[in-house]
């Protein structure tokens, strides 16, 4: 094994721990919404201090009372907190407070007494292996897609400091007492400050990474998601149609839309007001995805338009759907405090055997087919089929 100079790992570690501090700070300046890097910023600031600590005492010829490493070890616990905070749990202050004390209460106790260090080194393996251990648990089988890749790393990490920790504690047990007279010369010292640091790092770059990730996922949906009615908006619709009809007509399934739109819907807004106008709409979003399956696709068309895209079905079968819908809507009013909203819909309906798989295509099909329901008396549904009837049969 080669032989590592502890000052000089101490040194670097302490860099790098400031460093990362600076990084995290600012990510948390920029993204005060989310929660985490805060705490591992300050986290970084605590280690760092505790490692300025450490290098002050390393020259010292005997093992003396190191309060460094309690600062480390609550700075770890910060991290603690920062993970509880990312993952949306309530971060429990008590954890690095609980732990400074004690590894401070450890050290000065058999320094006090005597000359038995080893049992203080191996509690504190023991107290910094908990902590990684602890880390592990909370960042095990988090999330899916990449981030949950990301915190399977970080927990294996974790895991694997944990063990180091055990490892160290194992190794004091066994080795001669005089190693412990100076913190300086015994080599494992200078591994694991090499191994914690290096972890925090990896540690730490992962969470950035994550964080970034979430963000732009964020960003993503608030560009496809209707703030209203929290159903996909147009743009949001029409990747998810795009993908639909991709898929439908490569394996020539048939696809099929609903074209939903309120009745008399100005009326709700003069008589109610708009913010009532807006709880309908809301109101409309919860009814209609209550009757639809996790395939079909729903989202805001435009003001009071709601539109639904479904794979794998027919005219036929989506007017039983539309028909199911309306009937709903008309049996569902929305009861506020002081009114209740009755409201009912119009729905066209088309489907890609008669329009095509085009998105336009089959919007504006399923389109006149609702304007003809509105036409004769609202409250219906209408599909393309029945108007290119009634027209061939007026003409
Ligand atoms: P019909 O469709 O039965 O012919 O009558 P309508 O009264 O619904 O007619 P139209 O489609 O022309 O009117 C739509 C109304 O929907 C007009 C607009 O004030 C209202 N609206 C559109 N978007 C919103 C919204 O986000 N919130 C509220 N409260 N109202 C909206
Ligand atoms: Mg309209
Ligand atoms: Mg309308």
């Amino acid at each position: 094994m080669p032989k590592f100079d502890l000052k000089t790992i101490v040194f670097m570690s302490m860099l790098l721990t400031f460093m990362l501090s600076m990084l995290l700070a600012i990510t948390r300046k920029h993204h005060k919404k989310v929660h985490g890097p805060g705490y591992w910023a300050v986290g970084n600031l605590v280690i760092g201090l505790g490692m300025v600590l450490v290098l002050m005492q390393l020259d010292a010829p005997k093992r003396i009372f190191l309060p460094g490493m309690a600062l480390i070890g609550a700075g770890l616990s910060l991290y603690i907190n920062g993970i509880q905070a990312f993952i949306g749990k309530i971060p429990n202050h008590r954890i690095p407070v609980v732990v400074f004390f004690l590894l401070m209460a450890i050290d000065a106790y058999f320094m006090l007494n005597g000359s038995d260090i080893r049992m203080a080194v191996i509690l504190g393996a023991i107290i910094f292996a908990a902590i990684y251990l602890y880390c592990a648990r909370l960042t095990f089988s988090r999330d899916e897609g990449i981030v949950g890749n990301l915190f399977w790393i970080a927990s294996s990490l974790y895991l694997l400091m944990a063990l180091l920790m055990l490892g160290r504690a194992v190794y004091a047990s066994q080795v001669d007492v005089g190693v412990f007279d100076s913190f300086a010369a015994w080599p494992v010292n200078a591994y694991t400050f090499m191994l914690g640091a290096v972890s925090q790092f990896f540690i730490s770059s992962l969470f950035v990474l994550m964080l970034s990730y979430k963000l732009s996922q964020n960003l993503e949906s608030i560009a496809t998601i209707d703030s209203l009615t929290g159903v996909l908006n147009r743009r949001g619709l029409e990747e998810a149609a795009l993908k639909m009809q991709d898929i439908c007509k490569r394996i020539n399934l048939s696809m099929a839309v609903l074209l939903i739109d309120i009745d008399h819907f100005k009326k709700v807004n003069d008589q109610y007001g708009h913010l009532c106008g807006d709880d309908v709409l809301r109101h409309l979003a919860k009814e209609i995805a209550g009757v639809l399956r996790s395939s079909d696709v729903l989202g805001r068309y435009g003001g009071e338009e709601f539109c639904i895209f479904l794979p794998n079905t027919t005219e036929g079968d989506a007017v039983g759907l539309a028909e199911r819908i309306r009937a709903r809507i008309e049996a569902s009013p929305l009861k506020m405090n002081r009114a209740t909203i009755k409201t009912t819909v119009s729905i066209g309906v088309a489907d890609s055997v008669r329009a095509g798989y085009d998105f336009k295509g089959l919007v504006a099909t399923a389109d006149s087919a609702m304007y003809a329901a509105k036409n004769s008396g609202r409250n219906r549904v209408m599909s393309y089929t029945q108007i290119t009837r009634d027209t061939k049969q007026s003409s």
